[in-house]
């Protein structure tokens, strides 16, 4: 075996539901009231800077007036005001990365909230007598909070940020924040077993391998819950702002919300958890969230970042296993392509839900040949040797373009830290059972559909 590790050190961070006593409540409601207020506070001391400066105000003065501000509150830990200025600063980078120009003011009291304060040591005591699970952990200067503590941190961990919060629907929350140092995998290495996803809707992904099919309709969660959440939201329309109806059937929605919420991120967890103990390499495509808005149209379901978080959850997974995950660019024509032959098809709509190769008849299912040129195209990204079952002839119906065409494939570059594996020959292009080529042998003759692709 021939792997290039580096070492490096991660962040990860556990969140653990929390169950606070009624005089803990107080103190945090408190605390995230106190940091609503200091964020505002910043925000507007920031846009009085920048129409006079026209620029942001550096970290360090958002941090010295944060704290500053934070003196004003009865709040016991400090900290707590200090951090509200990284978290002001975040925002603003992101508000002028995406372009949407202002950052919006914290709802005060709103209905999710939170704060962060430094944290090196944790302490965690089992409760006695308690559920098995049941723990309580003491957050600095603010007192000792009951958790499940469903998942032990590493040994190794470095500690940094504690962040409590509570989400819409009234639940507490503890997340942990670490680091680690971590081996990760830079060169090839052996891969027996690659997958190639291709994000799709309403399925969320189609993968290259036709056991791995996502049975939820994911996307349409959201959809299922549709009359439910618009009744509400004219019910709220409704209400005057601020009456206890108003609060009611906002807290309602938020539950809503929240189970969608759960419901995709099981789905994606159980999915994510099966790819990365299944498989050894996976390659997936990078997406613009244009692209995401192009695809969802249909779906009404524009703002779902499901593919994202998707992708993010496989990414330290596939990380913590040591294994690759590798990213397809964008300008790859994994749909266009031909898997079996490689010839692009130019002229593929977006109607066309199965490809039909006008040079080898190679036909299948249009995301599922898309998804084995992502796998096949990360595998080559990441240095392996991925042929094409037989070189295309010219189409003299059309113009083709040899450079951005299959002319180049088969013929990868050697590559220094490749063990070809002889007992366990990567898959070639045209699926996993059909016959391999041998590397330099001659293109296999013109090709007869084979069955079995057909059937794939
Ligand atoms: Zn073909």
């Amino acid at each position: 075996m021939n792997q290039n590790f580096a070492s490096k050190t991660v962040h990860r961070a556990v969140k653990y539901r929390a169950f606070p006593s009624p005089t803990l409540i107080l103190k945090l409601e408190a605390h995230f009231l106190a940091c609503e207020q200091i964020f505002n506070y910043l925000l507007d001391a920031n846009e009085a800077y920048r129409n006079q400066y026209h620029t942001d105000m550096d970290g360090r003065t958002l941090a010295s007036l944060a704290a500053k501000e934070g003196r004003k509150y009865p709040i016991t830990n400090r900290q707590a005001a200090y951090y509200v200025a990284p978290r002001l600063i975040y925002g603003l980078i992101r508000s002028r990365k995406e372009g949407e120009g202002t950052l919006k003011k914290k709802e005060v009291g709103g209905i999710k909230a939170s704060f962060t304060i430094n944290c090196s040591n944790p302490t965690f005591t089992h409760i006695r007598g308690g559920a098995k699970k049941r723990a309580s952990l003491n957050i600095p200067l603010i007192g000792d909070i009951e958790i499940v503590n469903h998942r032990e941190t590493p040994e190794n961990a470095k500690f940094k940020l504690i962040t409590v919060s509570r989400n819409p629907s009234g639940h507490y929350f503890v997340s942990l924040d670490y680091e680690i140092p971590h081996d990760s995998l830079t060169g090839p290495a052996q891969v027996k077993k690659p997958l190639g996803l291709d994000f799709s809707v309403p399925k969320l992904f189609v993968a290259s391998d036709k056991t791995l099919s996502p049975e939820a309709d994911m996307l349409l969660v959201r959809k299922r819950y549709a009359n439910k959440i618009n009744a509400l939201h004219r019910q709220l329309s409704h209400c005057r702002k601020g009456s206890n109806n108003y609060l009611k059937i906002r807290q309602r929605l938020a539950k809503v919300y929240q189970r969608i919420d759960n419901i995709k991120n099981d789905f994606i967890h159980k999915q994510t958890h099966y790819i990365v103990n299944s498989y050894d390499f996976v390659g997936v495509e990078t997406l613009s969230l244009k692209e995401m808005c192009e695809r969802f149209k249909f779906y009404n379901a524009v703002h779902d970042d499901s593919w994202y978080h998707f992708v993010s959850v496989l990414k330290y997974k596939m990380e913590d296993a040591k294994k690759q995950l590798r990213f397809v660019s964008r300008y790859y024509p994994s749909s266009k392509t031909c898997h079996r032959c490689g010839y692009i098809k130019h002229d593929l709509k977006l109607s066309d839900r199965e490809y039909v190769c006008p040079i080898c008849h190679n036909k299948a299912d249009r995301d599922y040949n898309a998804a084995k040129n992502i796998r096949d195209q990360a595998l080559r990204d990441a240095g392996y040797r991925i042929h094409y079952n037989s070189t295309p002839k010219p189409n003299p119906g059309q113009n083709q373009n040899p450079p951005s065409g299959p002319a180049q494939l088969g013929v990868s570059p050697p590559i220094p830290n490749l063990e070809p594996n002889k007992d366990n020959p990567l898959p070639n292009a045209s699926g996993d059972n059909a016959p391999t080529r041998q590397e330099g042998s001659p293109p296999s003759s013109p090709i007869v559909p084979i069955k079995r692709n057909n059937v794939l």
